[in-house]
């Protein structure tokens, strides 16, 4: 069947019908907005390279995750800036670490909001990378155990899912084997399965402090051009026990999102990452775009491609202009 019996435009004739029949949609339930903690009293510091993003002191913790509960976003991703770093990341897996006591912080203002926590060493290195370091070379096994470790005192301290991000062969593996043994069979992994060495992770080393001191993290992060490997990787993560898999970057890598969900049935997170964010944040700020239709515009694109769900610095933002959206919809009369 063809034109004139066919006429797409019938469906775009007005608001009410365009929604009817939208494909994709954005609900705040789809987001995980991620959050940075850092030591100290008092402080909730904008991130300079990341407009309207800030990292908190755990005493400021409570106000915003009753801001992110009150827009119905069900989950963030805590990610843990230490007072002190050393070579083998000792304050990533320690009792009263930074995340530690912030799981603990944020459960106690709302125990419902589920608290995911990232799993690395990068953060708690003095070299900045995400394994041991031996001659100046990322030694696999060796870091296993300390990522394993991470992980288990994340889930001692009450986080609700672990989320590794350091992309060392055999990570989740060795920590869906600690978490078992110490009665944590439970707790959900979410693998960061195809984490790409990429160059839109600029603004999240600010935030994090996490350079590495030399060299990169090709050797351990996955190479932009490949796609087939994405899938090798992510069936590794399936085998080893992930309950959620991701891609990361989104933006640049929509078609890996549409490849690693047409082929495995686990849910799929997206990570959009620093980088997309402070690119639509520096555009609009220069007037060269309209930054809520943008921001929805990629966060949809997202979701199209195959993510269920969005990791995003606009999680928030996104929450209130659904509500508000909500909101007129539900006060425009049904006729006229
Ligand atoms: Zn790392």
């Amino acid at each position: 069947m063809s034109f004139p019996n066919q006429r797409p435009r019938r469906l775009r004739g007005n608001p009410a019908i365009r929604r009817l029949v939208k494909e994709t949609r954005l609900t705040a339930g789809t987001f995980i907005y991620p959050l940075f903690v850092v030591p100290g009293h008092g402080i909730k510091k904008e991130i300079p390279s990341m407009p309207d993003q800030f990292q908190y002191s755990l005493d400021k913790l409570p106000q915003e995750i009753e801001e992110i509960s009150r827009l119905d976003i069900p989950a963030i991703l805590l990610f843990g800036i230490p007072s002190s770093k050393d070579d083998v990341g000792s304050e990533a897996y320690a009792k009263n670490g930074i995340v530690q006591e912030a799981v603990r912080a944020i459960k106690k203002t709302n125990s419902d909001l589920l608290v995911v926590t990232d799993v690395c060493l990068c953060e708690y290195t003095s070299h900045g990378h995400c394994g041991v370091v031996k001659n100046e070379k990322i030694e696999n096994d060796p870091s296993l155990s300390l990522i394993a470790k991470t992980a288990l005192s994340h889930a001692e301290a009450g986080a609700d899912m672990v989320a590794p991000s350091d992309m060392m062969d055999g990570r989740v593996g060795a920590i869906r084997a600690l978490l078992d043994k110490n009665g944590f069979s439970d707790l959900p992994i979410m693998a960061y399965s195809v984490k790409y060495a990429s160059a839109f992770y600029g603004p999240f080393r600010d935030a994090a402090g996490s350079a590495p001191q030399f060299g990169d993290r090709k050797n351990y992060q996955m190479e932009p051009a490949n796609a087939r490997e994405a899938l090798r990787e992510t069936a590794l993560d399936v085998e080893e026990g992930a309950d959620i898999l991701m891609v990361k970057p989104a933006l640049a890598y929509l078609d890996v999102i549409r490849a690693v969900r047409e082929k495995f049935d686990l849910p799929l997170a997206a990570y959009n990452v620093s980088g997309e964010y402070a690119m639509v944040k520096a555009a609009a700020e220069k007037g060269s775009l309209d930054y809520r239709k943008t921001v929805l515009e990629i966060l949809t694109g997202i979701r199209r491609a195959g993510a269920d769900l969005i990791i995003s610095y606009h999680a928030k933002e996104v929450a209130s202009w659904l509500e508000e959206e909500k909101i007129q919809a539900e006060t425009v009369p049904a006729f006229h």
